[in-house]
């Protein structure tokens, strides 16, 4: 249990306006969370403070070798004003999973959770109400040692900001263009690709840009070994139904274990479709795709929730997902998910945590 002090802003800013697009990640609240650490003494001085710059030495070891974690997870008001974060304990879970490969010292899970629970709690009102709105909550641990040798640092800090988002898409589901990558890889099974860190999203950009120019909006990464099994898009895990089965790669140490996948696969299972975590190789879904076993495609994560696949392309092959429609599962999925996290679904799996 942490004994959380508090400093309030006198200066708080103007909330966004009701009709404001609160474009994603460019509005911070007036608050934010800071706790430090040192080695020998722990995590010490949890406190929420107005949202401020970090003042780091310029040798602070994050800025050069990476060591640093993050993760991403929302909350939301819903019609009768209670606020609502969904699966919580998950993300205090996989940072620490995070945190242990890139030997970056524990938060304990409750800790973890009641720091968001302190700081959403002081920005309540920033939480937008429009439908598809959310408050997204970015937790982040970086190395702050001044020191230019190569081994983990001995203090850090674990920061909590909020930024109000809009919808995803503020026209409904929306299918997107994807480029299945055959040069670049993202990750390798023993690197990082299963943590939540900046490395990851660094060593993507370039094949992202690849990508844009080509006119699709993100990337399906393969396998960095044979480059022939699919893993998973940018800052999302990927769904196949194929057949009247539900397909998504195996979590391999290679790819992020997404919250939403987990919830997507409890979800899958308990409505009884055959649900079946393995390798997928492009071929098989070239392959569905000619003879019209493919039925849906699409995409999981805290940002879209659901993200339905309309085309994808590997080299010269297009993959056209029926019309370009949203599919029946990917709809139901996407309506159960945001239903229960809006409080407008029964949570009969005991998913959401209110915050008081
Ligand atoms: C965060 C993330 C996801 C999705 O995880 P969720 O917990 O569902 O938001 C998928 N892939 C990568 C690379 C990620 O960073």
């Amino acid at each position: 249990m942490l004994n959380i002090r508090y400093e309030l802003t006198k200066n708080p800013k103007q909330l966004p306006g009701k009709d404001d697009p609160l474009k994603f990640g460019t509005i911070f609240t007036d608050h934010m969370f800071i706790m430090n650490y040192e080695t020998g003494k722990g995590w010490f001085d949890p406190r929420v403070v107005p949202y401020q710059p970090v003042v780091l030495d310029p040798s602070a070891m994050v800025f050069h070798y990476g060591q640093e974690v993050f993760e991403g997870l929302k909350a939301y008001k819903t019609e009768d004003g209670r606020t609502l974060l969904f699966r919580p304990d998950m993300n205090a879970k996989r940072e620490n999973n995070s945190n242990r490969r890139l030997c970056i010292p524990e938060i304990p899970e409750e800790d973890f959770v009641q720091a968001v629970k302190a700081v959403v709690k002081t920005d309540e009102k920033w939480i937008p109400t429009k439908p598809g709105t959310s408050l997204y909550i970015r937790p982040f641990i970086i190395a702050t040692d001044p020191f230019l040798g190569v081994r983990p640092s001995d203090t850090y800090q674990f920061i909590i900001i909020l930024s109000p988002v809009g919808a995803y898409y503020p026209e409904g589901l929306n299918p997107v263009k994807i480029w299945i990558e055959d040069d670049y890889v993202r990750a390798v099974r023993g690197g990082i690709g299963e943590t939540k860190t900046g490395g990851n999203y660094v060593a993507s950009m370039a094949a992202q840009m690849k990508a844009h120019e080509e006119g699709y909006s993100q990337v399906l990464w393969l396998d960095g070994v044979e480059r022939k099994y699919i893993e998973e898009v940018g800052a999302m895990n990927i769904f196949f139904k194929i057949n009247g089965k539900v397909l998504t790669p195996k979590l391999n140490g290679s790819i992020l274990p997404g919250i939403t996948r987990n919830t997507c696969l409890e979800l899958c299972r308990e409505w009884g479709y055959p649900v079946e975590e393995r390798k997928i190789s492009v071929d098989e879904l070239y392959e569905a795709s000619v003879n019209g076993s493919m039925e849906e495609v699409w995409g999981t994560g805290t940002a879209a929730v659901i993200s339905p696949v309309g085309h994808l392309r590997f080299e010269d092959k297009v993959m056209q997902i029926k019309d370009g429609g949203i599919g029946e599962l990917s709809q139901k999925l996407y309506d159960t998910v945001t239903g229960i996290q809006l409080g407008k679904i029964k949570d009969t799996r005991g998913w959401t945590v209110e915050v008081k």
